[in-house]
């Protein structure tokens, strides 16, 4: 299958500290409506992902008065609840989990099928991403056997994704000798410490969280593959093969191969037509500036934006802009 992950220079990960910046400028009295994006740690790409969307959004004011802001959270499974529950209006979500919430499925049995849910659009590729130590000698996920491995935060996508893998390996908690639940800005800093020996996350890179477990100490990117994972990409449209390029970060010269999805955006169904519209024309209207922002948009395509990895229904103003600029039919 293709590499669904672009080469970016190494070098381009400067750009991430910019990308953090974006929101600026005191809320004006006269605005007519606010909009907040739930997206995941600050280390992460959700983080600059939703600061370009609002910085894209609060360029266009004068046009239509809405005030777009971003905020750090647990990761997809957070940002679903909260978008659900009210206390965020849109939230970045990886595409397996907008899958599950909106079919009741895989760790949402309990909450049910969310009806609620919309999609808006489809952001860059994430790759799950399995970091250890380099001393620890491992290659691949199947080495993590018996280690000290940090399995994600609760409200976390990539919590969700490993469970997703640890049952098609056939895998408990017990596979590993302890696990932890480490927030992806606190895991690099962990495994250089020796307080864990591997770490996963879903994410797009390179990234800042990544690169500061290949600045801090040696570290192993492992791969993930093997009949289970080919039978998950098989069986779950919303899974790729994705390899992630050598010369990302410090160290790490050669690929990994690993399976991947798409970071998507989310509202509710009573999220107003004229704020999903205005964030939809906002974001594809400058998708040159939307990729300059951080090197892992620098292959955001309009086609696949707006097709892959919803499975929610789309949201009518989303829809509107798409149909008004030709993307889709
Ligand atoms: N995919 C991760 C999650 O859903 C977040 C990745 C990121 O912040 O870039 O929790």
């Amino acid at each position: 299958m293709k590499n669904k992950m672009g080469a970016v220079r190494a070098s381009a990960i400067a750009a991430l500290v910019m990308a953090v910046s974006f929101v600026s400028g005191e809320p004006q009295a006269a605005e007519r409506s606010f909009m907040s994006i739930g997206t995941g740690s600050v280390t992460g790409v959700y983080y600059p992902a939703g600061g370009s969307i609002c910085y894209l959004v609060n360029k266009n004011r004068d046009r239509h008065d809405i005030r777009c802001t971003v905020e750090s959270s647990d990761g997809s499974r957070q940002n679903v609840e909260n978008i659900l529950s009210g206390i965020i209006d849109f939230g970045i979500v990886q595409s397996d989990i907008q899958y599950h919430a909106v079919n009741g499925t895989s760790g949402f049995e309990n909450v049910g099928p969310a009806e609620n849910l919309r999609s808006v659009m489809s952001l860059h590729y994430e790759a799950f991403t399995v970091v250890a130590r380099a001393g620890s000698n491992m290659k691949h996920i199947r080495d993590t056997q018996g280690s000290h491995m940090n399995i994600g935060n609760p409200g976390s996508g990539q919590r969700e994704t490993m469970a997703v893998l640890m049952k098609a390996m056939g895998w408990g908690e017990d596979f590993f000798s302890e696990v932890y639940d480490l927030k992806a800005s606190e895991q690099s800093n962990a495994l250089c410490n020796g307080d864990i020996d591997a770490m996963v996350y879903t994410v797009g890179h390179p990234n800042a969280s990544i690169n500061e477990a290949f600045a801090l100490c040696q570290s192993n990117l492992l791969d993930v593959t093997g009949p289970e994972i080919d039978r998950l990409i098989a069986e779950n449209e919303y899974y790729s093969k994705v390899s992630i390029p050598g010369g990302m970060y410090r160290g790490q010269d050669d690929s990994t191969q690993t399976f991947g999805l798409s970071a998507t955006v989310m509202t509710r169904a009573s999220t107003s037509e004229e704020d999903v519209y205005e964030m939809a024309k906002a974001v594809f209207e400058d998708l040159e500036t939307f990729r300059n922002l951080h090197p892992a948009f620098s292959d955001l395509d309009p086609a696949r934006m707006v097709s892959e990895g919803l499975s929610a229904p789309m949201h009518p103003g989303a829809f509107r802009y798409y149909r008004e600029a030709g993307l889709i039919d």
